[in-house]
């Protein structure tokens, strides 16, 4: 069995309810995050997680709301993963687009103050943060654990390179995909899946508020409502789970995405709020 939970649905705006992107992937006994929009941490701790019970960080893409958190991510991990820890997990591994270590490395920069602080007020930090950086465009991804875990680029351009993650434990496969339009690589991934984990937008919206030209911009980079519901059609996935509502819905809200959804997906249909957990199992 795998586990899907909606750890951060919001847009890039600011919500009171939704926290940014960021989605967990559960299987076995290992715990994968995927982006890390505004919040995740505490997100995280909602579901009794911890940066300590995270296997791997796996970035789709390296837009700011999708890696808001990263300098949360690294400086947790740095301070509550002490050697001795029984807990500890480090080194942070980091899985991304090329790119992702430039970021990591600005990141490092930023916080060299604070670093510089901690390890002259903490004898037991000896170094700064260890962070594994794998960048990849397509492929496997090995990082010694049980749940096996596949690459391939999307396409959310002028963004680039993006990519999308495909997790296999068991006999369930879940894929998730960060911004895109739809493309080859993405349908690739989906191949005999059970799940797709897709952001969404309502074109139908967006593209019609008034005098909002950057709105209007990114129509053509991220997949509608319609667009992903037909991803996983095209598939012949069993579920399709929405996130990264642009826009946001209230949280009681929803219903008309559903619909939108429905007419072009026969399958089981997921979206929600914060926290929203789907269990994939395959018969
Ligand atoms: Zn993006």
């Amino acid at each position: 069995m795998l586990v899907v939970t909606l750890l951060g649905t919001g847009s890039p705006i600011p919500d009171p309810y939704r926290a940014g992107p960021a989605t967990l992937i559960q299987g076995g006994k290992e715990n994968y995050l995927v982006d890390a929009g505004r919040g995740v941490l505490m997100r995280l701790a909602a579901v009794g997680g911890s940066i300590n019970t995270i296997s791997a960080v796996l970035l789709t893409h390296l837009h700011s709301d999708h890696i808001t958190d990263l300098n949360d991510i690294i400086t947790s991990s740095w301070l509550l993963n002490r050697p001795g820890d029984q807990t500890q997990t480090k080194p942070l591994h980091v899985v991304g687009p090329p790119g992702t270590r430039k970021v990591i490395t600005g990141i490092i920069s930023s916080l060299s103050l604070d670093i510089s602080y901690r390890m002259a007020h903490h004898d037991v930090l000896t170094g700064p943060p260890e962070i594994n950086i794998i960048e990849i465009e397509d492929g496997a991804v090995n990082l010694g654990g049980q749940v096996r875990i596949r690459v391939a680029a999307t396409d959310h351009r002028p963004v680039e390179p993006t990519i999308g993650f495909r997790f296999d434990y068991e006999k369930e496969a879940v894929v998730v995909a960060g911004d895109t339009v739809p493309c080859p690589g993405l349908d690739e991934l989906c191949k005999g899946a059970d799940a797709l984990v897709h952001t969404a937008m309502r074109k139908d919206i967006i593209g019609n508020l008034p005098n909002q030209p950057m709105a209007r911009d990114i129509l053509s980079y991220h997949s509608s409502v319609e667009e992903a519901s037909q991803t996983a059609a095209r598939a012949e996935m069993d579920t399709l789970i929405l996130t990264h509502y642009i826009p946001t819905f209230p949280p009681d809200g929803g219903d008309d995405w559903m619909k939108i959804a429905a007419q072009h997906f026969s399958g089981n249909i997921e979206l929600g709020n914060d926290l929203h957990r789907v269990e994939i199992h395959r018969p």
